[in-house]
């Protein structure tokens, strides 16, 4: 992998105005996107280039996140872009604005850069057609969360030296998880098999036609692979009982010791954030620096987010592309 910036092995090659998934991307955009990332990641804080001086990126999100927003927000900073967010418990969408209207007005205010978070599924794609600015999807409902993906295949791709070949288990609330279907996509297009593991009430048979493997037994399912990724149970869009009670949840599906060496000795251990600590994965192997990367993937997240930014700058040097 490249280490110096920019990446000289790879040229330009990301032809998108949005970051709306990981669905529309290349397999070469994805490495792309990687290298370049791996660049950032290389570079101090204080020595990135201001690529998005004089650009102003609005975060707009209508969901809570912790570590999203503020990597978004650090990312475009470490660029030189202005960043505002908008706090949207406090803005005219709860006295009842449209989107659509909040589109008219982010086109009025020109920010060149929208990210969003919303629990709708097409609401990110909605904004993108309706708004001059380049919008990111920092995470739509059950569907996608590519820059988490994008953070998670650095993480790997750093440890291992490639995705192609590699054995990845996703495990746990797949049926709600916006991370687990962007992993899919993205570990897949770039040549890795992808298991996932969890009670039936949690993974959907249809995830089968995407070409994964499906194991409700986390024995089974753990058995020799590269790549251990916990999701969170995503009780917040759970509308019913999928799983008795978080304890139960652990005894049957949670990461613990045993679980564990199933998968090979240098198992990488993932999870997106936020960790419940004894409902999906044990605080011990949370915390075990020999195989947690956990940490790590955060600090990717702001490498990826900066690639992100500035591969869509590059669509700057044309005029915006005014919504019909
Ligand atoms: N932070 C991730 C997301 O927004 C994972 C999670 O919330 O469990 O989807």
């Amino acid at each position: 992998m490249n280490t110096t910036f920019p990446p000289a092995t790879v040229g330009y090659g990301f032809a998108h105005r949005h970051l709306l998934g990981i669905e529309p991307l290349q397999p070469g955009e994805i490495a792309y996107l990687l290298d370049q990332a791996a660049a950032f990641a290389d570079l101090a804080p204080g020595e990135a280039p201001d690529r998005l001086a004089g650009a102003t990126v609005i975060n707009l999100f209508y969901e809570n996140s912790t570590r999203t927003r503020s990597s978004f927000e650090i990312a475009a900073q470490r660029l030189g872009a202005d960043v505002v967010n908008m706090d949207v418990a406090t803005s005219s969408v709860k006295k009842g604005e449209t989107l659509i209207d909040t589109a008219d007005t982010l086109n009025a205010m020109r920010a060149d850069f929208l990210v969003v978070r919303h629990n709708q599924a097409g609401a990110v794609k909605l904004l993108s057609r309706k708004l001059d600015a380049h919008v990111l999807n920092g995470g739509d409902g059950k569907h996608e969360h590519p820059t988490q993906a994008l953070a998670d295949g650095l993480t790997i791709w750093r440890h291992k030296g490639r995705i192609d070949g590699l054995q990845v288990a996703i495990c746990g609330d797949i049926r709600h998880s916006r991370v687990a279907r962007s992993n899919l996509l993205l570990l897949q297009k770039m040549g890795a098999s992808v298991r996932l593991v969890g009670p039936p009430t949690l993974l959907p048979r249809s995830y089968e036609n995407l070409g994964a493997r499906l194991y409700h037994r986390m024995e089974e399912g753990l058995e020799g692979v590269d790549i251990v990724m916990m999701l969170r149970l995503q009780v917040e869009r759970m509308a019913g009982t999928f799983i008795p009670s978080g304890r139960e949840f652990f005894r049957h599906f949670g990461l613990d010791r045993e679980r564990l060496a199933r998968a090979r000795p240098d198992a990488l251990v993932m999870h997106p954030g936020p960790m419940n600590r004894g409902v999906e994965i044990a605080s011990d192997i949370a915390d075990d620096l020999d195989q947690s990367v956990i940490r790590e993937q955060v600090e990717m997240g702001v490498a990826v987010r900066m690639a992100c930014f500035e591969a869509l700058s590059r669509h700057r040097a044309s005029p915006p592309l005014r919504a019909a």
